[in-house]
């Protein structure tokens, strides 16, 4: 039974199936749309997550006091699954029995946050006082509570930016010695790592022996020794790798560079490294965590978030982030330890702005370049053994020669299968409105009346300016060129055919071209649209003409300047000190980018009208979205991405592997030789295979249900919900296309909740894909839906996950680049591993350790039987109608259910699983 708060505030709690109140009295009672919102716009009420409450309310404007947000102040840096039970789990108090008790929990649960506030050892008390104060000017609704609540420390509180440990600079690494590998010694490493008394597997023993080849010494130069390695799910991949990983580091004094994909494997990465290093500090040199700038916080950006560059909600958050910076770990603001649900909480109002995403970072010209999260963590991976990074980051450095003094020579790419992928957008080109407006804004600075301290080029480079001739010139006339880039209000002036300038006017044709030769009669719908590069002429010749002579106007000065920058670094004047060095080549790498950036799009206009290269795609684009357009432009791929990846990662390194669960995608090593760029070596590649220990007979069954019909949507909504109340929910829905997965959700999310089985959707629920994942894995009961990015992007051990139903055949959407790929990669033949690979992916989101049990259902009647090869081998497959597959899914919940669906034997089963993060926030 909830005891009551005494808090003066009424708690309010809308879901899918009701909206209570609880009043200050503590008495809660079930009220009406019209009511709740006439209370919450008069009275502040305490709540949880303010959009997804909005949401559910059918008020997007709700506001009030949000326990989340009390939650990131007092607790910052650590993790709560952000939904009542979540909330009651993380605070130990009793959850909510009912939903009509939910209101009266929320009440609780603000009263006992707000008593941490003056716990004796409350440990993120520091700084707490000093943003209390600001963020009570700023109207934050809890201010006053919190001030209240907190005492003026008898000494100032260190600001945030004296507060951060500077990094150190370190001599270069010498390069790694040549070792050889010992068999037994790679045996024996795993050995400590998997730990005494453990289960002996053979796979992951035989997988450990052949990565360990890797780490041999390079015979010759451009040929790395390289491995393709399957390994089915269960195997126990990672630590397989780590094993002679972290030997050859030991031993050769070198550094192993681990590219992941999804954040899940990243996060699984940090937490699995620590059994090789298990004092935190040992470990905390030895292993770092890199992503791209963009994820990390800018203190300078910060700084003038603070201090006005944001208004009203956005200045809370500042401040909030401000907060977690003082206890964050890494600063790393994507999938790090910030909570994911915080910048949806503001709905995105400024986070972006916080990052570097525009590269205007002035490095040592930076006050807090030596406390620089970014350069933090660059300088750590110089020195670690392990660097856990992604396979973005991994091409752009390569790709734009960053870091060549810690260019990864041995380097393990997991998620393999992903390669491909990462590769086709990090090597595209695309030459469009948002993209030049870009290099405009970063050339002249802001031109409106922006707030912030965004600057151009001119700023950045002014004392190069006052001692350099050439260069100031340089940078004038780069600044003369860039007016002629699209400015603001392009796509309302191109809407009106009334572009301003030879770049607007390009896309002003490109605009009219895509819409005159659109067969696709997506036209209304409002989505994407897209036509081929081919038989242009006359009105479009002429505008390439203007644009390629602007952008050529802008690419020179900038070249001129890049070289005077290399001048003056090489003369080293007086005034240039190690700082002013670092800004300079700072300028440089930057300057590199856009020249090539420049340079790709003059490439890509001069093929307009001559002939087409055969090694790319070209093609015509509109981004809309429900009807509104967001960029227009030219877009070049690729036709295969694996080509630029062999020559910038892989031929210069000495050792590699690239391994996944389905690197073969259901199919042969043709596939994964294709779809890795091995083929592209010319050097024999390793290729070894280990298959899953699980029993795929006893543990998975997959359904073809053959009676709902393509195209029927009330069909297809019944048929998932119905699945989902055979299965007590534990249900991971997969669509192909954004309107469907909102079609069914709108009608089945009511019925779901009032039977108890709470659901969830990405591009619907307000909430970050990563928040979704954690509440799904966090309550046995609920279910998510989503498209791609679930696919393979979630790791759910355990009875949270047990049904898999996917609502079609995962056909390729066939755009133009599409097209042109499944011509070169034979047909039918191209489009069926693509599906294999997608259907192998889905299909490993069921069963992911020895006790899993589930069922995989595929709502299609013409699923071909050519695709079943794509399911593990002895996987029981059946077609069968929906009522027969209710039935078995029924069944096997009442067989299985018994024993695991108790909520306490469920956390216990994921725990392993979670995110470190929550395990800090046990016993707050
Ligand atoms: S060094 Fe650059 S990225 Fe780092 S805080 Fe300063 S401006 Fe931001």
């Amino acid at each position: 039974m909830l005891t009551d708060s005494t808090l003066p505030y009424p708690a309010l709690h809308a879901s899918h199936s009701g909206i209570w109140i609880c009043g200050s009295d503590g008495v809660s009672r079930a009220i009406g749309k019209g009511e709740a919102i006439g209370c919450v716009a008069e009275t502040p009420h305490i709540l949880l997550n303010a959009p997804l409450m909005g949401q559910r309310l059918g008020y997007p404007d709700l506001s009030g006091l949000d326990l989340l947000e009390l939650f990131a102040f007092i607790h910052p840096a650590q993790f709560v699954v952000p939904t009542p039970a979540g909330l009651a789990k993380t605070l130990g108090l009793e959850p909510a029995g009912q939903e009509a008790d939910i209101a009266k929990l929320y009440r609780l649960a603000a009263d006992h946050l707000l008593a941490g506030l003056q716990a004796p050892h409350w440990p993120e008390r520091e700084g707490a006082w000093s943003s209390a104060q600001a963020m009570y000017r700023m109207r934050w609704p809890w201010a006053a509570e919190v001030s209240k609540r907190l005492t003026k420390p008898a000494e100032a509180e260190r600001w945030l930016f004296s507060k951060l440990e500077e990094w150190e600079e370190e001599t270069p690494r010498p390069a790694p010695r040549a070792v050889t590998m010992d068999e037994s010694a790679t045996l024996a490493q795993l050995n400590s790592l998997t730990g005494k008394g453990s289960e002996e597997r053979e796979g992951q023993k035989s997988y450990a022996s052949a990565v360990a080849k890797i780490f041999e010494p390079r015979r010759v130069k451009g040929a790395p020794n390289m491995l393709l390695a399957e390994a089915g799910t269960g195997i126990g991949k990672t630590l397989g790798y780590l094993a002679p990983a972290s030997l050859w580091s030991a031993e050769a004094g070198g550094a192993v560079w681990i590219s992941t994909f999804t954040k899940a494997l990243q996060r699984q990465l940090d937490r699995e490294t620590r059994r090789i290093y298990p004092d935190e500090e040992i470990f905390r040199k030895k292993v770092v965590v890199r992503k791209g700038r963009e994820n990390y916080l800018c203190l300078l950006n910060l700084e003038d978030a603070l201090q006005g560059g944001f208004a009203g909600r956005a200045a809370i958050l500042a401040h909030l982030v401000a907060r977690w910076a003082a206890y964050s770990k890494d600063g790393d603001m994507v999938g790090g330890d910030l909570p994911g649900w915080l910048t949806t909480l503001f709905r995105r109002n400024g986070a972006t702005a916080l990052t570097d995403r525009r590269g205007e970072c002035v490095y040592a010209g930076c006050p807090h370049y030596r406390k620089c999260f970014i350069e933090k963590a660059a300088r750590a991976s110089q020195q670690a053994d392990i660097v856990i990074a992604n396979h973005a980051l991994v091409m752009v450095n390569a790709a734009r020669g960053r870091e060549q003094q810690n260019a990864p020579t041995r380097l393990i790419f997991d998620e393999g299968h992903h390669l491909f992928d990462a590769a086709d957008s990090m090597f595209a080109a695309r030459l469009s409105g948002q993209e030049a407006i870009e290099i405009r804004r970063w050339v002249i600075g802001p031109e409106s009346k922006n707030r912030g301290r965004r600057r151009g080029l001119a700023a950045r480079l002014a004392d190069l300016a006052s001692y350099d001739d050439e260069g100031g010139r340089a940078i004038e006339s780069a600044r003369h060129a860039a007016e002629a880039l699209p400015s603001d209000g392009w796509l309302q002036r191109l809407s009106e055919s009334e572009p301003f300038g030879p770049v607007e006017a390009l896309l002003g044709e490109v605009r009219h071209m895509v819409f005159a030769r659109d067969e696709s009669q997506s036209a209304d719908a409002g989505y994407g649209l897209e036509t081929e590069l081919t038989d242009v002429e006359g009105p479009m010749i002429d505008a390439v003409a203007n644009a390629a002579e602007a952008i050529d106007a802008l690419l020179k000065p900038l070249v001129r300047l890049g070289q005077r920058i290399e001048h003056l670094i090489e003369e080293g004047p007086d005034w240039m000190d190690a700082p002013a060095r670092a800004r300079m080549e700072g300028a440089l790498s930057s300057l590199g980018w856009r020249c090539d950036t420049l340079s790709g799009w003059l490439a890509l206009l001069s093929r307009i009208g001559g002939p087409a290269d055969p090694d790319f795609v070209d093609w015509l684009m509109i981004d809309r979205f429900e009807g509104r357009e967001y960029d227009i432009g030219i877009c070049r791929h690729w036709l295969d991405p694996t080509i630029p990846v062999t020559e910038v990662v892989m031929k210069p390194a000495h050792g590699l592997m690239i391994t996944s669960a389905t690197l073969k995608g259901g199919g042969d090593w043709e596939t994964a030789r294709a779809r890795s760029g091995a083929v592209h070596l010319d050097q024999t590649v390793q290729e070894f295979e280990v298959p899953s220990p699980f029993n795929y007979a006893d543990q998975a069954k997959v359904i073809i249900v053959t009676d709902v019909k393509r195209g029927d949507m009330a069909g297809l909504a019944g048929a998932y919900a119905q699945l989902i109340e055979a299965s007590g929910g534990g249900t991971l829905g997969l669509f192909t296309a954004i309107r469907r997965l909102r079609t069914v959700y709108a009608r089945i999310a009511d019925r779901m909740a009032q039977s108890g089985l709470p659901i969830y959707a990405q591009h619907v629920d307000p909430i970050d894909t990563g928040t979704l994942v954690d509440i799904f894995r966090d309550d046995p009961k609920a279910s998510l839906l989503g498209t791609d990015a679930l696919r393979d992007g979630v790791d759910v051990p355990g009875r949270s996950l047990r049904l898999v139903v996917m609502e079609s055949v995962p056909w390729p959407r066939p755009d133009i680049l599409h097209k042109a790929r499944r011509i070169a990669g034979g047909g039918t033949a191209y489009d069926d591993r693509i599906i294999r690979a997608r259907l192998a992916q889905a299909f490993g989101r069921i069963i992911r350790r020895a006790d899993d049990h589930g069922h995989f259902v595929i709502l299609s009647s013409a699923f071909p039987s050519r695709l079943l090869t794509a399911f593990p081998e002895g996987t029981p497959i059946e077609r069968m109608p929906l009522a027969q597959a209710l039935a078995e899914i029924k069944a096997a919940k009442s067989k299985t259910g018994q024993s695991s669906l108790s909520p306490d034997i469920s956390f216990g089963h994921d725990a392993p699983q979670r995110d470190k993060t929550d395990d800090k926030s046990g016993g707050i």
